[in-house]
């Protein structure tokens, strides 16, 4: 794609968390745990999440491969959702989503993000919105699981 096309700023985070990605690995053992992928550009994402008994993401970590999007995308997400509670993580993803989607959420929403708030503007870029939405889908999918079977 025009990664070019992207503001100089916005690639660069992208790049250095395609390079240098966060919480990329194997968890021991993890409560929730999805793998997803994107068919239409060969990204896979191997998600595993740890929640305490508080609900909250003690542990976050992945596996992968794909374009750099892809992959960037989870290490922001992982980066970001770390440390959160459930509900709260299951809400930053229905804001990259919306946003991906084109639909606006509040700056304070967008902030909560993190990094992972450069790759809510994929719209721009049709073709790559799956591979910016794969590693949310991840998680949305991997702590909603669980609690179809609760
Ligand atoms: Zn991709």
């Amino acid at each position: 794609m025009g990664l070019e096309k992207l503001n100089n700023l916005y690639r660069e985070v992208i790049l250095d968390h395609a390079a240098n990605p966060h919480n990329k690995g194997k968890l021991a053992a993890a409560t929730h745990q999805i793998i997803l992928n994107n068919p239409t550009c060969g990204d896979v994402i191997n998600l595993q999440i740890n929640l305490d008994d508080q609900e909250r993401i003690k542990e976050v970590a992945f596996t992968g491969e794909g374009c750099t999007i892809s992959q960037a995308s989870a290490s922001m997400m992982t980066a970001a959702v770390k440390g959160k509670k459930k509900e709260e993580a299951l809400k930053m993803a229905k804001t990259f989503s919306d946003m991906a989607i084109g639909k606006d959420h509040p700056q304070a929403d967008l902030d909560a993000l993190g990094d992972a708030q450069v790759l809510t503007s994929i719209m721009e870029f049709p073709a790559r919105i799956k591979c910016a939405t794969l590693a949310w889908w991840a998680l949305q999918r991997a702590l909603l699981q669980e609690s179809d079977e609760d």
